[in-house]
């Protein structure tokens, strides 16, 4: 499947939201206040959401619990009623834009949305193509027992297991090893 610079970046957007929620209740939620906010949005370089409030705090938090049950949705047809319902909300209007030197792509957010409605029309349409590609299974939760971040997979045969390689994938390779050796020496 085709994936843009502005799908890409979406992608990376989402992901970074949903992975802000706290996993617990012991864990801090790493979206706390507008400022967190305001860097979130300057990070992803997320345009026109004007002054960030908290009205658009609890807003984006909402949406992101939205976004997290995407990314653990059983099936496509799961997937597509959760994107349907959160894209409609946003109230999107596709428009075809190459601002900045980018080929031409979809803008979907209405102008002058509001930043959590600018990231339910942009990141749930980006989502929406996985199911349309039939790549659905490629939105994932990262397999490390203690982690479930959520994360993309955009290797070529599907097969990433983890949210990030250096860190849960080497955790546990590190984890099976002493195993191993444990029992070995037992
Ligand atoms: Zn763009
Ligand atoms: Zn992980």
């Amino acid at each position: 499947m085709l994936i843009t610079h502005d799908t890409r970046c979406a992608l990376d957007a989402v992901v970074d939201l949903v992975n802000t929620a706290p996993e617990d209740t012991t864990t801090p939620d790493a979206l706390p206040d507008v400022a967190a906010l305001e860097d979130f949005v300057q990070k992803h370089e997320i345009s026109d959401v004007g002054v960030l409030s908290e009205f658009d705090l609890s807003a984006v938090r909402k949406i992101r619990g939205r976004f997290a049950s995407i990314f653990s949705a059983s099936d496509p047809r799961a997937a597509a009623g959760l994107i349907n319902d959160l894209v409609a909300a946003a109230g999107t209007t596709p428009r075809l834009t190459d601002h900045d030197g980018y080929d031409w792509h979809v803008h979907y957010f209405a102008p002058g949305a509001s930043v959590a409605d600018h990231l339910a029309a942009d990141c749930g349409m980006a989502l929406a193509f996985f199911v349309v590609s039939g790549e659905q299974e490629r939105l994932r939760r990262c397999e490390a027992p203690d982690c479930r971040h959520a994360f993309v997979d955009l290797s070529r045969n599907r097969s990433r297991r983890y949210c990030d390689s250096r860190t849960c994938g080497n955790r546990l390779h590190v984890a099976a090893y002493r195993a191993r050796r444990k029992e070995a020496a037992g």
